[in-house]
């Protein structure tokens, strides 16, 4: 039999853990063993195999030394057959369709800002998916919890950016973006340059979630109403179930379950005004968020709001998250034709650049 490629079922395997929400410790094992793996020589793998050194190998154990030996005699590792076996549930047909429309993904981060990996991963694995494009949008400076990018970092971020996008495959682009924190009084946290400089701009609230009504209505209509927003990301805040349905896995250590109610603000309000500036809802595809709630979309919906559907994925296997948020969608009757990420890049960029 011929040898498969090692590393790609190495990394095949992260992905699949990845979008299953598995401990990110059991995801890191896999990925580490294919960068481990990467630098060596060619010849150097399957030579290691032979001789059973690969272990010898700092971040190739027993498990992913196994995968690599099964995928060089040209069998599907094991491993990969069963994750592949018991994949998700399949999605009804509307929402199938929607998810075939998506042509990118508006929301996601890498590792210069809270997310686990490089662009460059984020971007191949949107690649993958066959996107067209991914917005970067790593946090802005308030959120220093999450390592927000300053003014500075952020031009060196676009200089990377320009420079990845050279070497990636022709049709596929990363466009420049930023989830920009929306501050108390509803102004965004970058400078105007910056944002105007920018692809995409999709803000959110992060902080005073639990502000009341009047203060949260307003922020958000001040937030709606600035030439540089967008899209309006994950507007309630909540947290609900930890784990995505359909998805079952072993025991989780890595992943506490937190909730947190909705924020309190004139949802109508608040959707007229997105209507209005032609901010676009988001749709945020993230298990634990599922934000807005449907009864929320419905509204936008009727309010005549455009939505994105995306994944804010911290990681590379939650960038396939979009079938949520598409299921959320189709099920509130949200068509194709009102969510801005079934656009081609250069409408989604030409649609953001007309608004400021
Ligand atoms: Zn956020
Ligand atoms: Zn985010």
């Amino acid at each position: 039999m011929t040898a498969r490629d090692p590393i790609a079922d190495l990394r095949r395997i992260a992905f699949l853990l990845e979008r299953a929400n598995e401990a990110t410790y059991r995801v890191r094992a896999f990925r580490s063993a294919a960068n481990a793996l990467g630098a060596l020589p060619a010849g150097e793998v399957a030579e290691r195999a032979r001789t059973g050194k690969l272990t010898e190998l700092a971040g190739v154990g027993d498990v992913t030394a196994r995968c690599v030996a099964e995928s060089l005699a040209g069998a599907e590792p094991v491993y990969l057959r069963r994750l592949l076996a018991t994949e998700g549930t399949d999605l009804d047909e509307e929402a199938a369709r929607l998810r075939d429309a998506l042509r990118g993904d508006c929301h996601s981060h890498s590792d210069w800002s809270d997310g686990g990996s490089p662009i460059e991963e984020m971007a191949l694995a949107a690649v993958e998916l066959g996107h067209e494009y991914l917005v970067l949008t790593d946090h802005s400076p308030r959120l220093k919890v999450a390592r927000g990018l300053t003014a500075d970092r952020l031009r060196k971020q676009l200089d990377h950016v320009a420079a990845v996008n050279e070497a990636l495959p022709k049709g596929f682009r990363i466009l420049t973006g930023i989830e920009v924190d929306i501050l108390a009084d509803g102004s965004l946290d970058q400078t105007d340059e910056l944002l105007a400089r920018l692809d995409v701009v999709v803000g959110s609230v992060h902080s005073g979630l639990g502000d009341d009504r009047a203060k949260m209505t307003r922020r958000m209509l001040a937030a709606v109403a600035n030439p540089h927003l967008d899209i309006l990301g994950h507007c309630t805040g909540r947290m609900v179930s930890s784990r995505p349905a359909g998805v079952t896995g072993p025991g989780d250590k890595g992943h506490r379950a937190r909730t947190r109610k909705e924020s309190d603000f004139d949802a109508d309000a608040v959707f007229a005004a997105c209507a209005e500036h032609d901010v676009a809802v988001e749709i945020n595809s993230r298990p634990e968020r599922q934000d807005p709630p449907k009864r929320l979309i419905r509204r936008a919906l009727e309010a005549g709001c455009r939505f994105a559907i995306d994944t804010d994925a911290h990681a590379p296997g939650q960038l396939d998250w979009q079938r949520f948020g598409c299921e959320r969608a189709a099920r509130c009757g949200v068509p194709a034709d009102r969510v801005v990420n079934t656009w081609t890049a250069e409408r989604l960029v030409t649609w953001a650049a007309s608004r400021g």
